[in-house]
């Protein structure tokens, strides 16, 4: 009798380890560009939503354009409207923690593990309850990127994503910015804008806006984080 236990439930955790892999065959691997042989890139958007979601989804919306936003379930706690806003626009929903927390400074405590498996269920949680699909892409705050966050991404079934270019955060005139952008304006690029995280940034409005139309010129197609390193996310809205 206890024989026959022992067996169901080792059956059933196998049966659930089998679904969750079969769902991410992705899962627990890491990147940070797409393919430079194809003519794509991918626009993605970290912190928000904020106070430039809205208008960035009408611009990339009459661009035509498809982005990733990395939301962090503090945020979307927030503003549960404006995910379920970008949701139902057919772009990609990530993760990107519940508390954005600086794992540089506490990633050696011996509890990690256990944090960050919390601070992903609640992320989950709140963007599922704002109306956007479960995650399964995750970008870790400040890009922190460890073996031990691969095992943990790993068995929870997420692909963990970095970026080729950002600098939206630094300090800096916003010519030198766009300039710098653009330079890295290149296939196979993902590059890491901010929607949220305090400040308010108008100026990323404008340069979505000049860096698509530089995609067109150089007949670059913006593509959505998902299709660009052809992870097929599932429940994804296309
Ligand atoms: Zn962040």
């Amino acid at each position: 009798m206890k024989k026959t236990l022992i067996l169901c439930v080792a059956v059933t955790s196998l049966a659930v380890g089998l679904s969750l892999a079969a769902e991410n065959p992705y899962a627990g691997k890491f990147f940070a560009s797409g393919d430079p042989k194809k003519a794509e890139f991918a626009l993605t958007f970290d912190d928000g939503p904020g106070h430039i979601t809205e208008a960035l989804l009408a611009l990339l919306e009459k661009r035509g354009a498809k982005a990733a936003f990395f939301i962090p379930g503090s945020s979307a706690r927030a503003y549960p409207a404006r995910v379920k806003k970008i949701a139902e626009a057919g772009h990609l929903v990530a993760s990107h923690t519940d508390t954005h927390k600086n794992w540089f400074k506490i990633g050696n405590a011996g509890n990690r593990e256990t944090v960050l498996e919390a601070e992903l269920a609640r992320a989950s949680e709140a963007i599922q309850k704002a109306g956007g699909q479960r995650p399964t892409v995750l970008r870790m705050p400040n890009g922190y990127d460890r073996p031990w966050v691969r095992a943990v991404a790993r068995r929870l079934n997420y692909t963990l994503v970095n970026w080729t270019y950002g600098s939206d955060w630094l300090k800096q005139p916003e010519e030198k910015m766009t300039a710098e952008y653009l330079k890295a304006l290149k296939p196979g690029a993902i590059l890491l804008l901010h929607d949220g995280g305090g400040k308010v940034k108008e100026k990323n409005l404008r340069l979505v806006a000049a860096l698509l139309d530089e995609a067109g010129k150089r007949g670059l197609k913006p593509v959505r984080l998902d299709d660009l390193l052809g992870l097929g996310a599932p429940g994804a809205k296309r």
